[in-house]
């Protein structure tokens, strides 16, 4: 038996979002028609966002007095983060993980690529605090966890040793790379383009030259910005260089890092972005959704792509009286809250 859904709005249609007042038909979890209707209800329809890169397990150190530089925070394995996930219980750990989610899911996000610190546990715990939520994590595992998930994350390529065989181990068992790169200075991301990664973090301090090497390489570049700016690796909007990388071409993807000191909501990141940036809401809202390519998803709106948008309804807000809702979604959707979820995990 196959299972129906209507939903019906203002969708944000496609690459461009043109926004249609339309009828979506969903079948058995994919967008089967998209009908135009002009009777169709003022909610918005919005592709969901995922997260490109976060640190769910930090949840547990949430706000603690992080001012420090960022060595001293979150570098493994002494960094303040290692000992507090070090001295938090497995059951505080796959709780702050699930709430992480909880506010994840609340705000249109339908997955995140996750750096998972504590080996095979780690990568176990959050696949448990995932379970039954209509989320889809993907795991880059650590410490001895890097066949566990779906891929391997390193850190820098300054703080591992025996790299070339934990790559070569991972592409062999057909995992994702990942490499955080660039964060406080460019001095490890030539070594990390060595491996020719799936997805590079961060590139905050990346030359023009490297950014060119990530296009012609098809490397995506997941950003942080409010990450950056919150550990001082940023302090203008020459870093990450947004506006370079948008002149090459690269492929952006908005993710917020470590949940001890940003927020995992991408309404946020999107508007900081907007304000600090100037990126145009066109653009922050491909970076916001384009991350569940990792999972070979399709993330817009259109026939054939699975369904997984969300509604928000501008009538129970001043957002009623918007002139431009994607502008709108970018710039005030932090405050405004999201209706309903079609997420097909
Ligand atoms: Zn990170």
């Amino acid at each position: 038996m196959k299972k129906l859904e209507l939903v019906s709005g203002l969708v944000l249609t496609g690459e461009d979002f043109e926004i249609l007042p339309s009828d979506i038909v969903v079948e058995d979890g994919i967008i089967r028609a998209i009908e135009a209707n002009p009777q169709a209800p003022r909610t918005w329809i919005c592709p969901a966002f995922f997260n490109a890169h976060t640190h769910l397990g930090d949840t547990v150190a949430m706000d603690c007095a992080a001012d420090g530089p960022l060595t001293d925070l979150v570098t493994p394995p002494d960094g303040l983060k290692h000992r507090l996930l070090a001295e938090a219980t497995q059951n505080e750990l796959v709780s702050g993980m699930r709430a992480s989610i909880e506010g994840m899911l609340a705000r249109g996000i339908s997955g995140c690529a996750d750096f998972r610190e504590g080996g095979p546990a780690g990568v176990a715990a959050l696949r448990e605090a995932a379970e039954g939520l209509p989320f889809r994590p993907v795991i880059f595992g650590r410490e001895g966890g890097e066949l566990y998930g779906e891929g391997i994350g390193i850190s820098s390529t300054r703080d591992v040793a025996d790299l070339d065989q934990l790559i070569e181990n991972a592409r062999k068992n057909g995992r994702l790379v990942a490499f955080h790169a660039g964060e406080r200075d460019l001095e490890d991301i030539d070594s990390a383009l060595q491996y020719d990664p799936d997805i590079i973090i961060h590139a905050t301090h990346a030359t023009r030259e490297q950014l060119r090497e990530c296009v012609d390489r098809n490397i995506p570049i997941a950003i942080c910005p409010r990450s950056n700016w919150r550990l001082g690796v940023a302090g203008s909007v020459h870093h990450p260089p947004l506006k370079l990388m948008q002149e090459l071409g690269c492929t952006l993807f908005l993710g917020t890092d470590n949940v001890m000191f940003v927020s995992p909501d991408i309404f946020s990141e999107m508007a900081f972005c907007h304000t600090i940036y100037k990126t145009g809401p066109e653009d922050l809202l491909r970076a916001a959704i384009g991350g569940s390519v990792l999972m070979g998803d399709d993330p817009y709106i259109r026939i054939g792509a699975r369904a997984n948008f969300f509604t928000l309804d501008p009538g129970s807000s001043a957002l009623r009286f918007s002139r431009n809702p994607l502008r709108s979604l970018i710039q005030r959707g932090e405050g405004v809250s999201v209706g309903k979820n079609v997420f097909n995990a």
